[in-house]
């Protein structure tokens, strides 16, 4: 049985679905005005482990990722500008900026064999359902509008702080506090569902005609709107970075609980920030790395993707290049070992069971790997089962382990006899007869690659 911590009632609880062996599953994806940073895909391999976790367990998962196009301003408390719209003069600068980071990030996703969500819709193209959802919350009374937007009206809303689990007076609401303008704002906790086209908005790129003048949505009335759209009122598993719990997905629970008069989310996954000398790595704090530098350097993507399971997803990682540099090693050393496994047959039960066990207990990825290497280790039994178990445990930790294996598997016997005499020149010293067998073995269509613990085999595509 899937244990997970829910950040809703602060303990680790019993998964159980809404309908049975089918999972409704939410992430808030990127904001597409810039290349996602490493700790912005810690959080979507997170959330890639626990669907392949809930998929390893059987369930079929409908992911659901949103794509922010419109609307998150530069100050998570309803001012500055919009991101979308700090390098563009024109919607079509907007739509070329989106199109450009979002293509971007489906890389990195597939770089890092992140399974796609079932769905990844835009904020901009799901305006009228975000308009009805406003229209809803008037017309209950959860939402009043001024000269300058439509605000939700948090006193309406009791439960407001049942995330954070901290007294309203007690959360960060002093910078809100500071910047309150509207004078027609009755709480600086109440937060903007419809930003107006008036004042410093009068220039908005984006805009759309409402029944409140013409605007453009605020930033979370977006989740709200879209997830019910592709999973309904009511699902199952809402995921997101630690930092979006307050006021992110606070808020939007406010807007869904009012509008829909259902709970939202049963389950709240919140991931832990990757640090960078100790400090959050952030866009704004201009201290991040892109998946673009790692590969730049000469890192298998995946190496990251290792580095990120050696870590429990409620504990802070603490990124540096050094540590990096270990888990290429360490996957370079399980790629080694796997090559020369035999065919896969009959499994290591007792090891699949314990391995089973640590995913289940909140996704303990660091026991999970432990376990990969007691296997590796251990002589109790043959390569052919070893192989049959690593294979299984892959479809949880996506490190393509059986794609690397059958592609060793793959290496022509002639290519295979020009590595072994490369190996020998290269012991005997003899480097102008092992660079020109390197150029030979190219042309046979592989890459060599010598690292520090050998050579490794890549396959020209
Ligand atoms: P953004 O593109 O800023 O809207 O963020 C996309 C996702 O990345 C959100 O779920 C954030 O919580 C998450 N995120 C941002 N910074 C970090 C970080 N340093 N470590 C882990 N996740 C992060
Ligand atoms: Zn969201």
């Amino acid at each position: 049985m899937l244990k997970l911590f829910n950040s809703l009632s602060r303990k680790i609880e019993e998964f159980q679905p809404i309908k049975p062996n089918q999972v409704g599953f939410y992430i808030c994806g990127p904001t597409v005005y810039n290349d996602a940073h490493i700790g912005n895909l810690r959080t979507m391999l997170m959330a890639d482990i626990l669907r392949r976790a809930l998929e390893y367990n059987g369930f079929q998962v409908n992911e659901v990722m949103n794509i922010t196009d419109v609307g998150h301003l530069t100050s998570d408390n309803d001012t500055g500008e919009d991101k979308m719209e700090k390098n563009a003069k024109n919607e079509a600068d907007v739509l070329a900026i989106a199109k450009k980071y979002t293509d971007n990030f489906l890389n990195d996703l597939g770089a890092l064999n992140i399974e796609l969500p079932s769905k990844m819709p835009k904020a901009s193209e799901h305006v009228p359902e975000q308009i009805e959802m406003i229209k809803t919350l008037i017309a209950k009374g959860f939402a009043y509008e001024s000269d300058e937007a439509v605000y939700f009206d948090v006193a309406k809303f009791p439960q407001y702080n049942k995330l954070v689990g901290q007294n309203l007076d007690d959360m960060k609401l002093g910078a809100r506090q500071e910047v309150v303008k509207d004078p027609k704002k009755k709480n600086p906790v109440d937060f903007v569902l419809w930003f107006k086209a008036v004042g410093r908005y009068q220039n908005h790129i984006l805009k759309w005609p409402s029944p409140w003048r013409e605007g453009f949505p605020g930033w979370h009335i977006e989740c709200s709107a879209m997830s019910r759209k592709y999973l309904g009122d009511n699902f199952d598993i809402h995921a997101a970075g630690i930092d979006l719990k307050f006021p992110h997905n606070t808020n939007e629970t406010a807007q869904s609980e009012s509008a829909n008069g259902k709970p939202f989310a049963n389950y709240w996954i919140h991931g832990e920030h990757l640090l960078i000398n100790e400090g959050r790595m952030g866009k704004s704090e201009g201290n991040f790395i892109t998946m673009q530098t790692l590969v730049e350097k000469k890192f298998n993507p995946l190496a990251f993707r290792y580095l990120v399971l050696t870590t429990h997803y409620r504990s802070k990682l603490n990124f540096t290049w050094e540590s990096l540099a270990a888990a290429q090693n360490a996957l370079n050393n399980l790629y080694q070992e796997v090559s020369s496994f035999a065919e896969p047959k009959v499994g290591c039960a007792q090891f699949e069971q314990n391995f089973l066990e640590a995913v289940n207990n909140d996704l303990d990825t660091p026991k999970a790997l432990a376990i990969l290497w007691d296997l590796i280790k251990t002589g109790e039994f043959p390569t052919s089962a070893k192989a049959q178990t690593l294979f299984k445990f892959d479809q949880i930790f996506g490190l393509k382990i059986k794609e690397t294996w059958e592609l060793a598997k793959k290496i022509p016997e002639s290519v295979k006899k020009l590595i072994d005499e490369r190996e020998s020149a290269r012991t005997a010293k003899d480097f102008t007869k092992s660079d020109d067998l390197r150029k030979q073995i190219e042309t046979a269509g592989f890459f060599l690659e010598d690292t520090v613990d050998g050579y490794k085999l890549k396959k020209k595509y």
